[in-house]
């Protein structure tokens, strides 16, 4: 994985070794100095590049995985996008089952990377043989050779974080890293990231940004899984309702939550400060530095990262559609310049 070459092997060559760019705007009142770890430079345009090439790759030492077998996930997002792209140069049949709440636009991107897309019914239970959980599993037991990736489940996504965006961090901060700031999804980025950190200095201090509607802060705080605090949200990518086994709850210093409307905003402010387009976890993880600098988290001196996922361009019809934003009520108690700034010459 390196960037410093004139001429690429191919695609996978790029993945990792995202740069970390100050953020010199949206965080100018605040104590402390900030640094984003711009995932969205990875080849796939978002962090999951990281383990599809760590786990596939793993798969191959191993001697599970040999040209022409089929790899099998359960995502519509930026996994199911990372593994296609690896499946093509790897020569691997790719196999996603994924929910009818898809957008057509993420099943055609996901066709277009060459991958076989099953669309499950959204409305079952998780249990039920139609759900893409249980599609998932079906055929990886009837696709002889087949790998089912359960990045929920598989502690190599914690591994590929721990191998690469970790050791980058430190690097990149010459050591002088104090805070991370990062979405729990999965949890395998924050694990992964903050057990290489911890081991060069105990001191770095880990925060996990989680969504009202989300078991995870509780469950950290408690040990507790509650269903009651579980509720639809629509941050995608960001908390969960069970508790994977991907994230290491020990590695993170405490959880913060935030709401679905001032991640989109904030979303939205990073664009138009910082000139960065990033995905919605980006304005979610940038909306949780906002409020714990609020409750006097950071001080003068302070090196705080903070992990970007993924790039806006997936977003379009979501935080960056402001049809979307009216249809949410994000724009009720607001008075943002919204179309309002595009000007039609008739
Ligand atoms: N942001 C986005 C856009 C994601 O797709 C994910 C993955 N679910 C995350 C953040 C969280 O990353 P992780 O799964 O490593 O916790």
């Amino acid at each position: 994985m390196s960037k410093n070459k004139q001429v690429f092997d191919n695609v996978l060559d790029l993945v990792g070794n995202t740069p970390l760019i100050k953020l010199n705007n949206i965080t100018s009142e605040f104590k402390g100095e900030y640094l984003a770890k711009v995932e969205a430079f990875n080849p796939g345009h978002s962090t999951k590049d990281r383990i599809a090439l760590h786990i596939l790759e793993e798969a191959e030492r191993k001697g599970i995985l040999k040209p022409g077998d089929t790899i099998i996930e359960t995502t519509s997002g930026n996994t199911g996008f990372s593994i296609a792209m690896v499946s093509v140069i790897k020569g691997y049949e790719c196999i996603l089952a994924v929910s009818s709440k898809s957008s057509a636009d993420k099943i055609d991107m996901l066709r277009t990377m060459g991958a076989k897309v099953y669309v499950c019914p959204a409305h079952v239970s998780a249990d039920d043989p139609r759900s893409y959980y249980e599609v998932a599993k079906r055929l990886h037991q009837e696709i002889e050779g087949s790998v089912y990736i359960n990045q929920y489940f598989n502690e190599l996504n914690i591994d590929a974080h721990y191998k690469n965006t970790g050791p980058e961090l430190w690097s990149q901060t010459n050591g002088e890293i104090t805070h991370l700031v990062a979405c729990s999804g999965t949890g395998g980025t924050i694990s992964g990231t903050a057990k290489y950190l911890k081991e060069q200095n105990p001191n770095i201090k880990v925060i996990g940004v989680d969504a009202y509607g989300s078991v995870l802060k509780k469950y950290h705080e408690t040990r507790e899984f509650d269903k009651n605090e579980i509720y639809p949200y629509r941050i995608e990518g960001l908390g969960k309702n069970l508790i994977p086994t991907a994230t290491d709850f020990d590695q993170i210093d405490k959880f913060i939550k935030v709401s679905d409307e001032e991640s989109a905003h904030t979303a939205r402010e990073i664009a138009r400060t910082e000139g960065l387009f990033v995905g919605y976890t980006s304005g979610a993880a940038m909306q949780a530095i906002k409020q714990l600098n609020e409750e006097g988290e950071f001080k003068d001196g302070d090196k705080i990262v903070v992990i970007f996922p993924d790039h806006g361009s997936r977003y379009m019809s979501k935080i960056y559609s402001d049809k979307w934003m009216e249809d949410q009520g994000f724009f009720d108690s607001r008075n943002e310049e919204t179309v309002k700034t595009v000007q039609y010459i008739k």
